[in-house]
C-alpha cells in the first residue's frame, strides 16, 4: 500500500490510524525482529506517527486484518468516522424500548431537555452516547476500553469510557469488569514484602551439643499422659520421645529433659 501511494506521500507528513495498540510505540521500540527491521528500514522513507484507534472505530479493515501477511499494511491508512459498527448501532437503538431508564425519554423527548435523539440514538448535551441495557454490547465496549488498552484500571477505563459513552452504574460496571479480568489477576503483583534469605542454623561441631525439642500436644489419653515431647540431637539426628502433660510447667520439663536426656547425654 505504501509502495503504491509511494508519490503522494514522499515529502508530506501524515498519521497512519492503526487499530493495533502495539505499532505505536514501535518507532521507539528497542528490540525488533528481523522482520520489523526491514519495515523500519523502508517505512524510514516516510514521515508519519502512527495513532492508536479502537478496532469497532477501524472497521473498514477488521476482515482484511486478520490475514497475517496482510496485517502490517492493511492497518494503516484506514481513516473512517463510524463510531461504531451498523449492528451494534442498531442493536443499541433496539434496546431502548426495553430498558426501564431510557423508556421514558424515547416516548416523550420534549420533558427529558438535556436529551437529544438522532437517528434514533439518544445522546446526552455533551454528546455522549446512552447505552441501553445490552449486556452484549457493554461487555464490548467494556473490553475494548480495558482488554484492548493495555488493561488500564478503573480511573483511566472510566476516563476513556465516560468521555463517549454513558450508562447507570458505568463506574460499578467498569469495576466488576477489572475484578474479573483474569489477565489483571495474574498480574497483579502481590502485596507481600519479598522474602528475605534463608539462614539456616551452622551444622553442630560435636554429637549430642545441639538439640532440638518438640511437642506433640492433645493426644488420646493413655496411662494418664495426654502429650509427648520429642528432643532430637542436631548432628546425629537421634531422638527420644518422652510422655509428658498439656499442663506440664516449664520446671517439670527442665526436671524430665534432665531426667531422661542429660543424664545420658551431658548437658547440651
Ligand atoms: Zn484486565
Amino acid at each position: 500500500m505504501y509502495e503504491a501511494l509511494y508519490p503522494q506521500l514522499t515529502g508530506t507528513h501524515f498519521t497512519v490510524l492503526s487499530d493495533h495498540a502495539p505499532l505505536q510505540y514501535w518507532k521507539t521500540q528497542r528490540d525488533l525482529s528481523k522482520r520489523q527491521i526491514r519495515w523500519l528500514d523502508f517505512l524510514s522513507n516516510f514521515d508519519f506517527d502512527i495513532k492508536y484507534i479502537l478496532r469497532i472505530i477501524n472497521r473498514a479493515v477488521d476482515a482484511p486484518s486478520c490475514y497475517p501477511h496482510a496485517q502490517v499494511e492493511l492497518n494503516a491508512l484506514a481513516i473512517t468516522t463510524h463510531e461504531l459498527s451498523d449492528e451494534v448501532i442498531e442493536e443499541i437503538r433496539k434496546s431502548y424500548p426495553d430498558d426501564s431508564f431510557f423508556k421514558p425519554i424515547i416516548k416523550d423527548p420534549e420533558h427529558y431537555q438535556h436529551f437529544s435523539i438522532r437517528e434514533g440514538l439518544i445522546y446526552l448535551c455533551d454528546s455522549r452516547l446512552y447505552v441501553a441495557n445490552s449486556k452484549s454490547t457493554r461487555e464490548m465496549l467494556l473490553r475494548q476500553h480495558h482488554d484492548n488498552e493495555n488493561h488500564f484500571g478503573n480511573v483511566k477505563v472510566y476516563g476513556s469510557l465516560s468521555s463517549k459513552y454513558f450508562w447507570p452504574d458505568l463506574s460499578k460496571d467498569i469495576r466488576k469488569y477489572i475484578t474479573s479480568c483474569m489477565q489483571c489477576r495474574r498480574n497483579k503483583p502481590s502485596n507481600q514484602s519479598p522474602a528475605g534469605l534463608l539462614h539456616p542454623l551452622p551444622i553442630p561441631e560435636e554429637r549430642f551439643s545441639d538439640i532440638v525439642m518438640d511437642f506433640v500436644s492433645s493426644l488420646p489419653k493413655s496411662n494418664g499422659f495426654d502429650s509427648i515431647l520429642v528432643i532430637m540431637d542436631r548432628l546425629t539426628n537421634y531422638v527420644l520421645i518422652e510422655l509428658t502433660y498439656k499442663t506440664a510447667t516449664a520446671l517439670d520439663m527442665v526436671h524430665l529433659v534432665y531426667r531422661t536426656w542429660c543424664w545420658r547425654f551431658g548437658l547440651p
